[in-house]
């Protein structure tokens, strides 16, 4: 299979190429021609698997096509859950539309910084609009922004938006955009019932599974006294010479005393977590990239869509609370065909919830010791506190999912009668 297959236009094949990207990824493979054809698309695969550039070039060249120079409204919508994955995912459309002989203008909205640019920025028109939902409706509050001839939507994580207290500003926007309108939806998980809600969503989507089987990833599991585990990452940063990690903790707290410790042991260690100021959490992903910085520990903010290269290490320090969030989690490192290494730390209490994910994963991993941090835990204590965030929490308190969807739909529910 090849780029030249799919009917794309020559400058976007050449964009391919000035990009290095030979051969389409089989989730790009399964997925361009049927958009390019109009077709609506629910796709599963796997973070790291080439997702964006697989709807952003039938979204640029459905835009070629659909561009008239009288009132530049946005034809194109793509949404997003964080700040970082809209910039992301606005740079590559970019970077593929530079050869398109008419300039495509991409904005790329989000919230956590002043309104102001982006509304000057959005003067004159737009092509694409890439944001996360909050800012979106902002600025169409402030009437910087109609989504009256969006003809194609691009859910980007769409589980996330549907499951993270997006469900209503998403359901808002929806209202807004055309009925006729293609959709593609992608994501890396889609638990079943959210699975449901996008399928009334979608018109006979083309359904695109992209089977999750990621042999560059190497997945550890090591047991270790939960007041031990900063000891041990210590340890392991000093004996294998890591150079860029990326530790996952179950809250911002823990986020911002892990990364302390780790400065104050003489290991360049930020915090990233949705209390920082966007400035700050640009800083830290833009010195992580530059190898500025050796750890980010993070909250799970940074589990979804952010493509960090050459990042080859990642720890759970705290296990995520569901399994899906492991998969987002481990699919930071070992992208685009790189090998990744992904350890869990596991200590006594949170046992069982591994052994929930393990089962979820269809994975079973021996439960490794290391010398000076041996801890017997192979017979399963119940926890006595099931949400200690410090032993990584197990779900089951959240809002129940369920009644979130309930309600997403009903919110929903007139589109789809009009239609
Ligand atoms: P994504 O899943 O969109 O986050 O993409 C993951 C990584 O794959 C990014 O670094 C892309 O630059 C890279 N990539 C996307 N498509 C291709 C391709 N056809 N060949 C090689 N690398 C690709």
């Amino acid at each position: 299979m090849s780029f030249l297959n799919f009917g794309l236009l020559p400058a976007l094949i050449q964009a391919t190429n000035s990009l290095g990207y030979s051969t389409p990824t089989p989730v790009q493979s399964a997925a361009i021609s049927s958009a390019l054809q109009g077709l609506d698309i629910l796709a599963s695969a796997q973070t790291g698997s080439g997702k964006t550039v697989a709807f952003a070039l039938p979204m640029l060249q459905h835009v070629v096509y659909q561009v008239d120079s009288s009132a530049k409204r946005p034809k194109a919508l793509v949404l997003v859950p964080t700040r970082e994955l809209a910039t992301q995912v606005g740079n590559v459309i970019r970077n593929l539309a530079l050869h398109l002989l008419q300039p495509i203008k991409v904005s790329v909205v989000f919230g956590g910084v002043s309104i102001n640019p982006q509304m000057m920025g959005l003067r004159g028109g737009t092509d694409i609009v890439v944001a996360t939902p909050g800012r979106l409706l902002d600025l169409i509050a402030h009437n910087a922004l109609v989504l009256s001839h969006i003809s194609m939507l691009v859910l980007d994580e769409a589980d996330s938006l549907l499951d993270l207290g997006f469900s209503e500003e998403l359901a808002h926007i929806l209202k807004l955009l055309p009925i006729k309108r293609q959709n593609l939806f992608f994501s890396a998980t889609f638990p079943s019932a959210v699975q449901l809600l996008a399928q009334t969503l979608l018109h006979d989507p083309v359904q695109v599974k992209v089977v999750a089987d990621n042999p560059a990833i190497e997945q550890r599991a090591i047991a270790v006294p939960a007041p031990m585990r900063t000891q041990l990452l210590r340890h392991l940063i000093g004996l294998h010479h890591w150079s860029r990690i990326l530790v996952f903790v179950a809250s911002k707290y823990t986020a911002e005393i892990l990364a302390d410790k780790l400065r104050k042991a003489q290991i360049s260690a930020e915090p990233f977590h949705g209390e920082l100021s966007q400035g700050k959490r640009t800083q830290v992903l833009a010195d992580f990239k530059a190898s500025r910085l050796t750890v980010v520990v993070a909250t799970d903010l940074a589990a979804r869509g952010l493509d960090i290269i050459q990042l080859h290490v990642v720890v759970n320090y705290d296990l995520p609370r569901s399994t899906d969030d492991y998969t987002h989690r481990i699919g930071r490192t070992g992208r685009a065909g790189e090998t990744g290494l992904a350890i869990s730390f596991i200590s006594a209490t949170t046992l069982p919830h591994w052994h929930l994910i393990e089962k979820r994963q269809k994975i079973k991993l021996q439960l490794e010791n290391i010398a000076g941090f041996e801890t017997n835990i192979t017979t399963t204590t119940p926890s006595t506190d099931p949400q200690t965030p410090q032993n990584g929490g197990v779900k089951g308190q959240r809002p129940n999912k369920k009644d979130k969807l309930r309600a997403f739909a009903a919110l929903v529910q007139t589109d789809q009668q009009v239609d």
